[in-house]
């Protein structure tokens, strides 16, 4: 009798693949509710409904903050539906605020979740996928990250109605820190690299130059990823990084150029359905799990194949 409680701290527009994912979860349990530290839009009412799940609480757009509104919302969401499990994202943000709220609620979480059974026991990849384990909460709520691409998005077909509720935050307390500045990023054109179709992908044998890549990339409206050993050197951001320590991409085309293929780049992307290797060494262990290798050097190879594929 499983009840969970699905935690998103922006539910302004429509729903992404990742946040679609965490819905499927939610909607095998007994009772599910959504709740969102932002106002819930139409569109995703009609995407909660269409996982059917029937309740949702929102509150008040927060002003800028470093999670304190996201975690008064999580917590007001928890007090009020009494639920036994807890899923958010896996990303660095959401396994903060869950960390702070399993402190507050002698809670226990996990991170790097990719499956939670009915009975609650949460499953988790272990050295980059060599062995996964199972563990279940000894105290009260089990709260789990669940990692992007772990679970088979599934609507339940139905388009029922979804009741929205404002949840009451009491007098939320004065924020702890507060916010001197704010530096707008360039906002790339390019898909997100989780939900991307497509992704290309480039290691150290890059040597600094992701532009054969991105030339690439422009020309599949694909994704940028990266090996750690390209983030780490400081050539892209680690936004980018795509592995064990990085995000997990599971595409339908994975170019791979300059990247050896460790187990710990092979754990982000091994499930992408078609994988492309370019590397100029012919033992390259990437070469082991790609679907068409080619044995060559990434800046004659990457900029031909943009070539050709802006000519067709
Ligand atoms: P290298 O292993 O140095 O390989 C570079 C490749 O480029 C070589 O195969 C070379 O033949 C090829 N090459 C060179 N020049 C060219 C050229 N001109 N054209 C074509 N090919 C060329 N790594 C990750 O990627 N993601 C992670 O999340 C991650 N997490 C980690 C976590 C832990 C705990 C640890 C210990 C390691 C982790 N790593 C991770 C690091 C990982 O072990 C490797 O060190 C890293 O993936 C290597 O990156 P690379 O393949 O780009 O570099």
């Amino acid at each position: 009798m499983s009840s969970a409680l699905v935690f998103f701290s922006d539910l302004s527009a429509a729903p992404g693949k990742a946040q679609r994912e965490l819905l499927t979860l939610a909607s095998r349990f007994q009772t599910a509710v959504v709740a969102a530290a932002t106002e819930i839009s139409a569109e995703a009412r009609d995407v909660i409904a269409s996982y059917g799940i029937g309740t949702a609480l929102q509150a008040a757009n927060p002003g800028q903050g470093f999670g304190e509104h996201e975690l008064a919302v999580l917590d007001a969401a928890l007090l009020q539906t009494d639920a036994d499990l807890v899923l958010l994202g896996n990303d660095s943000f959401s396994r903060e605020l869950g960390a702070r709220i399993a402190v507050r609620r002698n809670a226990a979480i996990v991170t790097d979740v990719v499956d939670v059974s009915a009975d609650l026991i949460a499953t988790k990849d272990e050295l980059a996928g060599s062995y996964s384990a199972s563990a279940k909460s000894t105290t009260g709520v089990l709260i789990a990250a669940v990692k992007p691409n772990s679970i088979q998005d599934a609507p339940a077909g139905s388009a029922g109605t979804v009741q929205v509720k404002e949840l009451d935050l009491g007098a939320e307390q004065a924020p702890k820190v507060s916010v001197v500045g704010v530096e707008e990023k360039a906002v790339s054109e390019r898909p997100s690299l989780g939900e991307a179709r497509v992704v290309v992908a480039g290691g150290r044998g890059v040597d600094g130059d992701f532009g054969p890549l991105e030339d690439l990339a422009d020309a599949l409206g694909a994704a940028i990823g990266a090996s750690r050993a390209a983030t780490d050197a400081g050539w892209i951001s680690h936004d980018a990084q795509v592995g064990q320590t990085g995000i997990t991409v599971s595409p339908q085309l994975y170019i791979s150029a300059g990247i050896s293929g460790a187990i710990q780049q092979k754990a982000g992307m091994q499930t992408s359905k078609y994988i492309i290797a370019v590397n100029k060494d012919v033992d390259a262990p990437v070469f082991e799990i790609a679907d068409l290798g080619i044995v060559g050097d990434l800046a004659k190879v990457l900029p031909q194949a943009a070539a050709e594929i802006r000519r067709r």
